[in-house]
């Protein structure tokens, strides 16, 4: 393992940062030469690639985004687009590619590893929606940012007592409109995981209306429908007046809190250590506070679990 290369891909997470300077600077600390692919596998398609030192990633650990650029590239899926990606690969003798992204990316992995590249993908995005691990780079951090968004909310919503739906990232997976429903107290959650009652929706902010509550907070996964849309499906049943708020890609930004910059950082290191032990084609994950590796294919083709516990608790510590 002489040389290895490091890109990010799909939608940025904050955190990516820790995981590539770690992947750069404890590749250099083992004496191997870490290229940085600029715009995930376009990059690799373009030759778009530069030799990392220490100072290439000085001063991005604290910053949301990812610095190598990132691009959703579909050429990267057509045979043409694929073999150039492994032209340069020859080309720049990389012996081992880290792959930052989430599942899309992840399936761009196993493609390369079957094409006999060794491949290791560390899990970075906000949405959670990867079944093999607990967690994953940036989710802590949007988590927070839409909590931050949930308290002033519900400034506003308790001085003029309304109803406020609430809409967040999840197309497949509603982890973001769950726990921070549950972190932020919110009355409801409607997730893709769970078929949405309206009549029990209205229902709901009419209880809470009746027994003094200033106001009702509707968290709403992106994938489940949309706010407006919900809005009028409820006031179909009560005439309350309802506010909608998109949140939108302010949830992608900001400084990385402390767990996202912790696991880039362990899953960066480890993916090297992985590379250098000739433990390839793996995915990193974290299970009950540990890293684990998992094969690429077994962890991509796991369902991930619904937490109805969470789900429940949320609905019962909001009665
Ligand atoms: P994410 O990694 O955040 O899920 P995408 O789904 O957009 O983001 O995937 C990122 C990139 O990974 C795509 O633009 C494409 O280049 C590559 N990719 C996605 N799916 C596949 C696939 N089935 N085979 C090969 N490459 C893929």
């Amino acid at each position: 393992m002489k040389t290895i290369g490091v890109l990010t891909s799909g939608g940025d997470a904050p955190g990516m940062n820790a995981a590539i300077r770690a992947v750069v600077r404890y590749g250099i600390y083992n004496n191997i030469n870490v290229l940085g692919i600029n715009k995930g596998y376009r990059g690799l398609i373009d030759n778009d690639i530069e030799k990392m030192d220490l100072s290439s990633v000085a001063d991005i650990i604290h910053r949301g985004g990812t610095t190598l650029g990132t691009a959703r590239c579909e050429k990267f899926m057509t045979k043409e687009g694929f073999q150039e990606a492994l032209e340069t690969i020859r080309y720049r003798d990389i012996d081992g590619i880290v792959v930052i992204g989430g599942d899309g990316s992840f399936r761009g992995a196993k493609e390369l590893s079957e094409a006999g590249v060794k491949t290791i993908g560390i899990p970075g995005t906000i949405d959670n929606d990867l079944a093999y691990t607990d967690y994953t780079i940036g989710f802590s951090t949007a988590l927070e940012t839409i909590l931050d968004a949930i308290s002033k909310i519900r400034d506003t919503s308790s001085s003029h007592e309304r109803t406020i739906i609430m809409e967040v990232m999840g197309r497949n997976c509603g982890d973001l409109a769950l726990y921070s429903g549950l972190a932020g107290g919110a009355e409801m959650v409607l997730i893709p995981e769970v078929e949405i009652n309206i009549e029990e929706v209205a229902e709901k902010i009419t209880q809470g209306m009746a027994r003094g509550k200033k106001h009702s907070i509707i968290m709403l996964a992106e994938g489940a429908g949309d706010a407006y849309g919900i809005r009028d499906q409820i006031n179909e049943y009560i005439g309350v007046p309802i506010r909608c708020t998109v949140l939108g890609y302010i949830q992608r930004g900001g400084t990385p809190v402390s767990y996202d910059r912790l696991l880039g950082s362990r899953m960066g290191a480890n993916a090297v250590e992985c590379l250098l032990n000739g433990n390839n084609n793996v995915l990193l994950g974290t299970k009950n506070g540990k890293i684990f590796d998992m094969d690429i294919e077994e962890a991509l083709n796991m369902k991930k679990k619904f937490d109805d516990k969470a789900f429940e608790l949320t609905k019962i510590l909001s009665i």
